[in-house]
């Protein structure tokens, strides 16, 4: 019987209704799936070595017999370190396991049976092992032999061999594995076949063998190469659905505009983004544009000259911010520019009472109000506008997908201006952000003073306190962070309290406050204002201290265990000071045993302020999940591709995909039908409102 890709497999020779019930666990019901079951790494047999020959590091592949497999419990939990002990001729080795593949898995490693053990060595107080090898069995016709090999994650009643065995029966009866891309990307890019790639998946050949590991043969380009694919195809068709639309036409009447009297000039990045906005909002298709900018880079007034002209038109203007007092220095910021110019700026916050409330929606409904800043009160039903044309949205990732999008919802196709303080590196911005265009403030105005980054070990920790306090005595202010400890908010608030009144007994003479997540937003408002108006001088808090908020006399940052944070983020926690024309100061405080690599991580903080850097070793080390945060979800999982090692490869499948979408928007030529059903299937991606 032939075999197709959506061949049931139990029909493969070989496969029983057994073998088959075991990998419908995995997702795998059609032979297709079993063919997209990548390996997840390759075993190097061509140099055998020797358990004494072995260095820390080394990925390697050795020939070994089982000696002892024990175990020891840690501690009174439940959990337990697996050892199985090999030797061979030269020496013995430890295999460590923290947690068991599955039930059973140690049942088949009997003293003096022969396995091959394939994994990266590394060293434990001076000891070499393997953490989590992979144990096969030997098989002696194939002990010899210079190969590399797929290794599969073996499943519970199906081994590593049996797994092999299978994809060698599907691959030799297929009929046939049609490509799924059109055949001039596949050209143009020079990638090979979706049936070449598969196969050397699977059956790399042994020329291939040096660049595998790096995942740089050409199946893996290629596998790579269409995820970005398929995730920018569907970014290109959404951005390009929204931009046929028509945006609130806007004209490039500047009489606001100029009258509008700035205290400062602006920065060439600040004159560069507010002209990309300007000609966005001019063409006539609605605006959809990203402001990248480090802390402190100016974004607030290129948003709010943008809306003078779109005032002038005649259309209303939404700005939200995430925090009450951050809408508040907008409102302010915005009232004082638009002083005597006629404009009409007005605040929509949470925290106001009904009646307050009511008034102003109505003002905003009869199109009075110009300017509305606000919170998320400004999304919640019953908030209509006359006229909305411009939107825009601070600190966007604060907010989830949903709610900007709302904002946008209450008028017609208005134009959408994000903004952001946490650098998204380029790669990142073109998955997350792809359907966005990205505007960089990547210039601070003249005359800051970057803060002084140290890190402060213990020793030295009386000394930094004593110019903490000769700083604050001089008057100045200081912020003292303690890390989010996921495991309980509680243990969290608990540290910060501490450290809350132990500074209160250190600096008797001086005013403590204490800021953390489970206040209610007034009390965290309240506290806010009160360290904003110098009535705090030293400020604990947890991770929660509020984004954007401008206190010019804090000068003084302290991170309470630095080494838990992630490096944007205590790259937005300096942002909170230095923001000011006096010097400034970043003082990380490491938890004990700090590890190598911990101190490594958090010295890219003393030695560089650009936020972009930082922003690129933080998603380098965290990985895309982690590094976004909670609320960006919708990040598509990758199952080959890498954010950071492929960009060359993204910005090539970005480019085909969107130069598909423009020659033909909706998919329709017969050569493009197949990519519209397959964006049909997997509408789910996500998206950003
Ligand atoms: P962020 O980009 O972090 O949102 P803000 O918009 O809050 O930064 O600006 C930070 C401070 O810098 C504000 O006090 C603002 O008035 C000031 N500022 C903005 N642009 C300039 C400039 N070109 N020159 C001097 N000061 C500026
Ligand atoms: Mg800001």
């Amino acid at each position: 019987m032939p075999i197709h890709c959506d061949t049931p497999v139990q029909y493969l020779k070989g496969v029983g209704p057994r073998v088959a019930q075991i990998l419908s666990k995995k997702n795998i019901y059609t032979v297709e799936d079993l063919l997209n079951w990548y390996p997840r790494g390759y075993e190097d047999r061509r140099a055998a070595r020797t358990l004494s020959s072995l260095s820390p590091g080394d990925r390697v592949s050795v020939i070994a017999e089982v000696f002892q497999v024990s175990y020891m419990n840690l501690g009174r939990s439940q959990r337990r370190i697996y050892n199985v002990r090999i030797k061979d001729a030269s020496g013995y080795m430890s295999c460590k396991f923290f947690r068991i593949p599955f039930r059973g898995y140690f049942d088949r490693l009997q003293k003096g049976k022969r396995v091959r053990v394939i994994g990266k060595v590394t060293s434990y107080n001076g000891q070499i092992e393997f953490h989590h090898p992979d144990i096969l069995d030997v098989n002696e016709n194939d002990e010899n032999k210079d190969e590399i090999v797929p290794l599969y994650t073996e499943i519970e009643g199906l081994s590593h061999q049996r797994i092999l065995k299978i994809l060698k029966i599907a691959f030799s009866l297929i009929e046939d594995i049609p490509d799924t891309l059109p055949e001039t990307i596949i050209r143009k890019n020079n990638l090979p076949s979706r049936k070449e790639a598969i196969t050397q998946i699977h059956f790399p050949k042994l020329s291939d063998a040096d660049k595998i590991f790096e995942m740089k043969t050409s199946a893996y380009q290629r596998l790579i190469f269409e995820e970005f694919f398929w995730l920018e195809l569907q970014l290109a068709k959404k951005r390009s659905q929204f931009t046929r639309k028509k945006g609130a036409l806007i004209r490039e009447d500047k009489r606001l505009f100029d009258r509008i009297q700035l205290e400062y000039r602006l920065t060439d990045a600040q004159n560069r983004t507010l002209y990309e906005i300007i000609k966005d909002i001019t063409s006539g298709y609605p605006m959809l544009r990203l402001i990248q900018g480090d802390v402190g880079s100016g974004k607030t007034i290129v948003a709010l000259l943008a809306t003078s002209i779109v005032i002038q038109n005649g259309f209303q203007v939404a700005l939200m911010a995430p925090t009450e007092i951050l809408a508040e220095q907008h409102f302010k910021t915005a009232r004082t520019l638009f002083k005597d110019l006629g404009v009409k700026v007005d605040q929509l916050v949470g925290s106001l009472n009904s009646k307050a409330k009511r008034e102003r929606i109505a003002k905003l409904e009869s199109g009075e109000t110009n300017l509305i800043i606000g919170t998320h009160a400004l999304i919640q039903e019953g908030v209509n506008f006359n006229n909305l044309g411009f939107v825009i949205v601070d600190e966007q990732h604060r907010f989830g997908v949903k709610q900007r999008g709302l904002l946008k919802l209450k008028g017609k196709s208005p134009h959408f201006l994000v903004m952001t303080a946490t650098p998204i590196p380029r790669t990142l911005a073109m998955t997350v952000y792809g359907d966005l265009e990205v505007s960089v403030l990547n210039e601070l105005p003249p005359g800051r003073i970057p803060a002084l980054t140290r890190l402060v070990y213990s020793s030295s920790h009386e000394k930094m306190w004593n110019f903490l306090k000769r700083e604050v005595e001089s008057g100045r202010q200081a912020y003292v962070v303690y890390p989010l400890v996921e495991v309980s908010e509680k243990m969290d608030l608990k540290a910060a309290e501490m450290g809350y009144i132990e500074l209160q007994k250190k600096f008797r003479t001086l005013k403590v406050g204490l800021l953390h997540g489970q206040m209610k937003s007034l009390e965290k408002d309240t506290i806010m204002k009160q360290f904003r108006d110098r009535e705090i001088q030293i400020l604990v808090s947890t991770s929660i201290i509020e984004v954007g908020v401008d206190v010019p006399n804090a000068t003084i940052m302290v991170i309470e265990h630095a080494e838990r944070f992630g490096l944007s983020q205590l790259h937005q926690l300096r942002g909170r000071v230095g923001r000011g024309s006096g010097k400034s100061y970043c003082f990380l405080l490491p938890g004990y045993a700090l590890s190598e690599e911990s101190r490594e991580r958090l010295n890219i903080m003393t030695r560089t302020v650009d936020g972009f850097k930082i922003a690129e070793a933080d998603l380098e080390i965290r990985g895309p999940g982690e590094f976004l945060g909670a609320k960006q979800s919708g990040l598509p999982g990758f199952r080959m591709a890498h954010l950071t090692r492929d960009i060359d490869i993204l910005k090539k499948a970005r480019k085909s995909a969107f130069e598909i979408i423009t020659k033909d928007p909706g998919l329709k030529l017969p050569e493009h039908v197949k990519l519209q059903e397959k964006l049909e299937k997997n509408l789910d991606l996500f998206s950003n409102g």
